[in-house]
């Protein structure tokens, strides 16, 4: 997702500062330190885009801590206000990392994850750029790492290559697929479901949602 320069950008990102972990890698020695409450479950999001799946999921979900990391600032900044304007109640289980899933392994130590979030991650159609792809079996080694034994990662997509891709990856790397749809709104866990800005758009233009929940 890319956006024009947003004019103020930084200003309005320190204007969320509560919500933020600045430097990812206070992590590595206690991944629940920006949490109160570090019992609950701790859960990532990959990509968040603008925030709709995380802000609703830290509402619904308060047995969990959720992360939600974003590459993009100016996308991320529109995540951290969504989740800055929830003023009744502001989210204490959700914070929000600008930074690229390329640097997990320096970010969070070993089997700290109960769940891991894709969410329309970006598809990366053409095959010499397969490796991009956030379900790539080289990503998956790393997930393997960083979630618990017996953690999930739960993925969504509208893109039907990416998801035929995804569930190869997850054979070939021996991991088990739980439960899967082609047609997640007209599934058992379309209540329930969260939907994310992307899901909104696609589901709207007619396209079903992919969905698989996969235990490492
Ligand atoms: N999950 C949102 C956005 C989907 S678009 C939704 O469903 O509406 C994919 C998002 O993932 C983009 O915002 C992009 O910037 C982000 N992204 C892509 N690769 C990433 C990576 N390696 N690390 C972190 N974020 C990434």
């Amino acid at each position: 997702m890319r956006m024009r320069k947003k004019k103020h950008g930084e200003e309005r990102i320190q204007a969320c500062a509560e919500l933020l972990i600045e430097d990812p890698a206070v992590l590595k020695d206690d991944p629940a330190v920006a949490f109160s409450d570090k019992s609950r479950k701790l859960c990532l999001e990959i990509g968040c885009g603008k925030g709709n799946f995380a802000v609703g999921t830290a509402a619904k979900d308060t047995d969990c801590n959720l992360i939600a990391m974003e590459r993009a600032r100016d996308v991320c900044c529109l995540a951290l206000e969504k989740a800055m304007a929830c003023k009744e109640n502001r989210p204490d289980n959700l914070r929000f990392i600008i930074g690229d899933a390329d640097n997990l392994e320096e970010w969070f130590p070993e089997k700290c994850l109960d769940i891991l979030y894709l969410n329309f991650s970006d598809p990366w159609p053409k095959a010499g750029h397969a490796k991009r792809r956030l379900t790539h079996r080289n990503y998956l080694a790393k997930y393997k790492k960083l979630l618990k034994d017996g953690g999930l990662l739960i993925f969504k997509t509208d893109n039907v290559g990416l998801f035929d891709f995804s569930l190869e990856e997850f054979a070939e790397f021996g991991l088990k697929v739980e439960w899967m749809t082609r047609d997640l709104h007209n599934s058992e866990r379309a209540e329930g479901n969260v939907m994310t800005e992307y899901e909104k758009n696609f589901s709207e233009k007619g396209f079903t949602i992919n969905s698989a929940i996969v235990r490492f």
